[in-house]
């Protein structure tokens, strides 16, 4: 274990020229103090976990002090922002301390959310609010905990620098960890401003450090957009099946290695509508629950034509093709272990859509349906009586679950296996609205933070039973229903 002055950086994107970044520090917050500390993200640095007792913890990573080996930069990036290109983006509020080398070689990002103003800042006041941290640290982990591809976060530190949004909050730095924070919309800042030898350059650096395997292949370029569009339609049917809405879906918030990342006006979706969208500003429903594998392949198709000069139209277009089979063979793997099935079958498609049909009409909590269905047993005359309780039309479902029993029947599915392997992966526990606003409250009202760190140990392990926190996996309470998510961060 390391103290934090003993980490060991290895700041490999410093090395890239000037205009791939702006050397800036981050600009400190008054009266820090810590709000929460993840060890389990230390651990990937081999980070001791006493050093967040000792004062200079909450020093370096709000703004105060810098750790020895770091050389802080904000990352220059644009990108298509609901459907438009903006020019004029980059890390605006968030610096790279550097890059941290573990015991076994992996490299990580340190990176400073809320770090203050940077040449990319615009008119904005380089500051991320409490609130917002709290939504980023909840959701990274209980995303991460899902299985899911995601930054992590390591703490937060609140402060009394006041921060003006729709009203006056209080500021925070959240410090996220990741492989990388490259973007599609890295890629688009080159191409758009017509520097084809630095698009180039990326891909060669962002191959090096993170498709290894792709080095000195002849075609690299095109199996690197390959591996990008196959790592993109995974998350995409991951999310789709944990019932996850990112909320913005901006060329600038995709990552290059397919992580979710740029948590914002995100949500879990409770009731199943494949209309859900989380932002309340996305008017059109741009990025709905249900657009966002098609979301996906048009952000690909602009990754692809950044990529231009490298890889001639032709080859691009093969590479995106195969987005639609890799995300529909994936969505049907996660749902067909969502419903405890050990093989795969052409029928499988219409199981899945039948379902999704009735949970439409029916507006049923997703997650805790899908957790109920472990019980099944016999659908004779409906479902079991806990699940039956969920359906206004007792028929509807009652026709699925004949279905369903026989599709189970077909590949002889022992009832007791299939329960503990369909609580696996349906978990009782996901980041609820609610369940964030309580803490958000408790963390800004009252200065008590317990709530976040409850939160975090309930939604670090959400496959298991945990009983103790049954009330956790409750549907919304009245207030909590369809909370107005605004993207002010
Ligand atoms: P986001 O919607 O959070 O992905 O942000 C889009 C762009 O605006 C990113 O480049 C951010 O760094 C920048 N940005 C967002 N909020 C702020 C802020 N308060 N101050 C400076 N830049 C910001
Ligand atoms: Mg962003």
């Amino acid at each position: 274990m390391r103290k934090i002055a003993e980490l060991k950086f290895d700041n490999t994107y410093r090395r890239l020229p000037e205009d791939f970044y702006h050397l800036v520090k981050p600009t400190a917050l008054k009266n820090p103090k810590l709000v929460c500390f993840n060890s389990d993200a230390g651990s990937l640095i081999d980070l001791d976990p006493n050093e967040v007792m000792k004062p200079e913890f909450i020093e370096y990573f709000s703004g105060h002090k810098l750790i020895p080996g770091s050389d802080p930069l904000a990352m220059y990036y644009t990108g298509h922002q609901f459907g438009v290109y903006n020019s004029d983006i980059g890390d605006g509020r968030a610096i790279l301390l550097g890059e941290v080398r573990n015991f076994v070689g992996e490299k990580w990002d340190l990176h400073l959310k809320g770090s203050g103003r940077t040449r990319y800042s615009r008119v904005f006041d380089g500051r991320a609010v409490l609130r917002s941290t709290i939504r980023e640290y909840l959701c990274s982990e209980a995303i991460y905990a899902l299985g899911t591809p995601t930054t992590r976060a390591l703490c937060i530190i609140g402060s009394d620098e006041e921060v003006e949004r729709e009203t006056t909050e209080k500021g925070a730095m959240m410090l996220r960890m990741a492989e990388t924070h490259i973007r599609f919309g890295s890629f688009e800042a080159f191409h758009y401003t017509d520097r084809p030898d630095y698009v180039k350059l990326l891909a060669d650096y962002v191959i090096e450090q993170h498709f290894p395997g792709l080095i000195g292949e002849e075609n690299k370029y095109y199996m690197f957009l390959k591996d990008v569009v196959s790592r993109t339609a995974q998350l995409m049917a991951k999310w789709q099946s944990v019932g996850f809405a990112h909320g913005v879906m901006n060329t600038d918030n995709m990552s290059i290695t397919g992580l979710t990342i740029d948590y914002g006006p995100y949500g879990f979706m409770e009731e199943y509508d494949p209309e859900y969208t989380p932002n309340n500003s996305d008017h059109f429903g741009r990025y709905s629950f249900q657009n966002q594998p098609a979301i996906a392949l048009w952000n690909l198709n602009k990754l692809a034509l950044a990529l231009g000069s490298i890889i001639s139209r032709d080859r691009a277009q093969e590479a995106l093709e195969e987005f639609k089979n890799i995300y529909s063979n994936s969505f049907v793997r996660n749902m067909n272990r969502k419903l405890g099935l050990k093989t795969a079958r052409p029928e499988d498609v219409d199981l899945i859509k039948g379902l999704l049909k009735i949970m439409v009409t029916e507006k049923v909590d997703y997650t805790n349906f899908f957790r109920k269905l472990s019980d099944f047993t016999s659908p004779d005359p409906g479902l079991n009586r806990n699940l039956d309780s969920m359906f206004e039309d007792k028929a509807g479902i009652g026709d699925w679950a004949v279905l369903y029993k026989s599709r189970l029947d077909a590949e002889n599915s022992d009832d007791y296996e299939r329960k503990r392997e369909m609580d696996l992966v349906n978990p009782k526990f996901i980041l609820r609205n609610y369940l964030a606003e309580n803490a958000i409250k408790k963390a800004v009202n009252e200065a008590d933070y317990s709530e976040i760190n409850l939160l975090h140990k309930i939604l670090k392990d959400p496959f298991s039973e945990q009983s103790e926190f049954d009330e956790y996996a409750d549907p919304p309470p009245d207030w909590g229903r369809n909370l107005v998510i605004s993207c002010s961060s």
